[in-house]
């Protein structure tokens, strides 16, 4: 079920609130990091809906303005208000039907600021109190870069605007509260960006490998079969379990056993592009998602690993090994089933001596004993 087919029946404000949260609270930034096709999908959906509160917001800035200049007779500032309303509904309108906007926010932002600044060289010093909302739009509604740069040019054009219309100290005195506002909000939109990075990077990673954790993976397993279901994007799945891993830690202790899955995770990851994604599926397993790679180029890349672990020499006496099972997304028919016969297939890898890769195919499944829910080598 998409999330427009959930919100349909709520409220307005349930909706709203719903809508602003999602846009601001870091969820966007989620879905990017997960790199999720349908959740990207999403995440413009947001994107198009917090830009919509904004210009929403925009527009209730700029109303009163327009008037307030049509009643000072000041028509032309007025009438270039009344232009740039145009714009504002025009993107709302086209945003409403899932288009592009007329115009992109730091444009419209650009010539609300030039249109204030406008107004007030011309007389009108009452309009500089909207300068004060839209300096805490700026930070909210753009990416830092953009922000900085509109934050200088807003300097540049206030300072000589306010230092001509007032005596000296009035003038400092409302240029600085100006850039204290534009800092203010800039700081704060910096401190919540920063929060969401971090939380998102908690939230899908393995704290002791630092290899992404099994939500990530379900997450990339989804994604894979969507990929493969609509544009035959094929993805490789690797399930990866260390050989007589409990022997290690009963020979060298716990933490030469957690070094030891360092390790194994550096080296994968070290293979590993950067499309892939290397994760933790509990304990001693790992999964690797190969995407855009087919069964052939993923038993290359396992026994590359399976090698490499080999040869590195982790533990200090004997040698260290992995077994592998590989699967590719085409034989399979959902997240289960691939799992299914991966594990299968590692099984396999298991049974016929360890350090091995073993490739899946369907009609190993029906060979293996699938009643058993647990095999016998976990
Ligand atoms: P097999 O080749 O059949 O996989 O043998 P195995 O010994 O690797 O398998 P088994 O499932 O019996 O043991 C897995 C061990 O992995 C048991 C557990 O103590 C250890 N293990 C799981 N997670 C961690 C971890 O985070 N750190 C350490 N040091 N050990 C772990
Ligand atoms: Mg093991
Ligand atoms: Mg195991």
């Amino acid at each position: 079920m998409n999330r427009s087919q959930t919100t349909k029946g709520l409220s307005l404000l349930t909706r709203f609130k719903q809508d602003v949260r999602e846009s601001l609270t870091g969820d966007t930034l989620y879905s990017q990091a997960v790199g999720d096709s349908s959740q990207l999908q999403q995440n413009q959906t947001m994107t198009s809906k917090a830009y919509r509160y904004m210009l929403l917001c925009f527009t209730g800035i700029l109303v009163p303005f327009i008037f307030h200049n049509f009643y000072s007779a000041d028509p032309v500032v007025g009438w270039a208000g009344v232009l740039l309303l145009a714009v504002f509904v025009a993107s709302i309108w086209k945003l409403n039907k899932t288009q592009r906007p007329l115009a992109e926010p730091a444009i419209l932002v650009s010539l609300v600021l030039s249109l204030v600044f406008f107004s007030v060289s011309r007389g009108q010093t009452y309009s500089l109190y909207w300068c004060y909302p839209l300096l805490v739009v700026i930070p909210v509604l753009l990416s830092s870069n953009w922000a900085v740069v509109l934050g200088v040019i807003n300097a540049c054009f206030v300072l000589p605007v306010v230092l001509t219309r007032f005596e000296l100290s009035a003038g400092f005195t409302i240029f600085f509260s100006m850039v204290l506002t534009w800092l203010v909000s800039a700081w704060l939109m910096y401190v919540v960006k920063e929060q969401s990075r971090y939380l998102t990077r908690v939230a899908v990673t393995d704290s002791l490998t630092g290899a992404y954790n099994r939500r990530y993976f379900e997450l990339q397993v989804q994604d894979a079969l969507e990929m493969w279901g609509r544009y035959r994007r094929s993805a490789t799945l690797l399930l990866i379990d260390v050989d007589f891993f409990k022997r290690v830690n009963d020979k060298y202790g716990h933490s030469k056993g957690d070094e030891a899955l360092k390790t194994v995770v550096r080296l994968i990851t070290a293979r590993a592009r950067s499309v892939d994604a290397v994760c933790r599926f509990g304990g001693e397993e790992f999964v690797v998602m190969l995407r855009e790679t087919g069964i052939d180029n993923g038993m290359k890349f396992a026994e590359d690993i399976r090698a490499m672990v080999e040869a590195s020499g982790i533990l200090p006496e004997g040698t260290l090994t992995i077994s592998i099972g590989v699967c590719e997304v085409k034989d399979v028919v959902d997240a289960d089933h691939w799992l299914n016969i991966t594990d299968a297939a590692l099984y396999r890898a298991k049974h016929n001596g360890r350090n091995r890769v073993e490739r899946a195919s369907v009609e190993i499944v029906g060979l293996e004993p699938k009643a058993k829910t647990v095999p016998e080598w976990r």
